[in-house]
């Protein structure tokens, strides 16, 4: 495996095994890999392309009063853990090599990043998109990975390439959960021994409002109640937002019906958690 550290290099890489016809497939990450990580990886090597693993803290998608300083880094474990998958090349880049002096170019995709987390974190997605643009220019992949934990950015990311005319497949594939059903995230590191024994409690209420849509319930609103019900029952757990929405396109629904996405924000302690529940009426 390789390990790159400059936009030249990887790109002199990707531009070798293209000429031997190698189909390309990246996985942008922050690092401090988990089984949702190691899951886009395996996918793509499964698929048979030339894996690409990116690695960047990327300061643009952190607001000043985020977690940027205490973002949890291993640098040493992730390369190990990324080698055993058998992934060809991590790309890992310094901030000044991302955004040198009198950077000035951005890239926000409008409307769909107006609510939900967006509502919250103002220019995140601005920041992800940004980032996501430029790793498509330097590694220009032929397929990028992203999982639905993180919903709301699978469908940004989906639509600039639409708009941006990208010649990228953009994949999403499924969360990948603790046994108790807590969304694996790199930020579950903040939680002590209580918050993380609440914390699966994000996905119950998902699981929860689930059935009642399938037992025959169409009221957003109804939904919604119910998710924050149950997420109240918890004192360690604050709810940001709750929102019912259409899949694809994250329209807000009057009747439910068609492809739904249930997404959730909390607060657990230091961690801001997020998850949501695809539903099919
Ligand atoms: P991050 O390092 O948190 O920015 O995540 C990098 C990629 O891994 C993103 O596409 C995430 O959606 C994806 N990812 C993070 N957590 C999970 C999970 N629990 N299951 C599946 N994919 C995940």
């Amino acid at each position: 495996m390789e390990v790159f550290r400059k936009v030249a290099e990887i790109k002199e890489f990707v531009r070798q095994k293209k000429a031997q016809g190698k189909v390309i497939g990246l996985v942008p990450t922050m690092g401090y890999f988990h089984l949702g990580h190691l899951a886009l990886m395996r996918e793509a090597k499964n698929s048979g392309d030339t894996v690409v693993v990116s690695i960047y803290v990327n300061p643009l998608q952190f607001g000043p009063q985020e977690d940027l300083a205490s973002y949890p880094r291993d640098e040493q474990r992730d390369l190990a853990l990324a080698g055993e998958i058998g992934v060809d090349a991590v790309f890992i880049p310094a901030d000044a090599e991302m955004y040198p002096n009198g950077f000035s170019t951005y890239v926000e995709v409008e409307q769909l990043t107006s609510g939900l987390c967006g509502q919250f974190r103002p220019g995140h997605f601005k920041g992800v998109t940004t980032v996501v643009l430029k790793l498509f220019n330097i590694v220009t992949p032929d397929r990028a990975y992203f999982g639905q934990k993180d919903y709301q950015q699978l469908v940004v990311v989906r639509k600039m390439a639409e708009d941006l005319n990208l010649d990228v497949e953009i994949v999403g594939l499924p969360t990948v959960r603790e046994p108790d059903g807590l969304a694996l995230s790199s930020r579950n590191v903040y939680l002590n021994p209580e918050e993380r024994k609440a914390a699966p409690l994000l996905q119950q209420s998902l699981l929860k409002a689930k059935e009642e849509i399938v037992n025959g319930e169409r009221s957003p609103e109804k939904i919604r109640d119910l998710i924050a019900r149950i997420l109240q029952s918890e004192p360690l757990i604050r709810t940001e937002y709750i929102e019912v929405r259409e899949a694809r396109h994250l329209e807000p629904l009057e009747y439910l019906e068609g492809r739904i996405v249930i997404a959730l924000a909390a607060r657990v302690g230091k961690a801001r958690l997020i998850d949501n529940i695809l539903v099919e009426v």
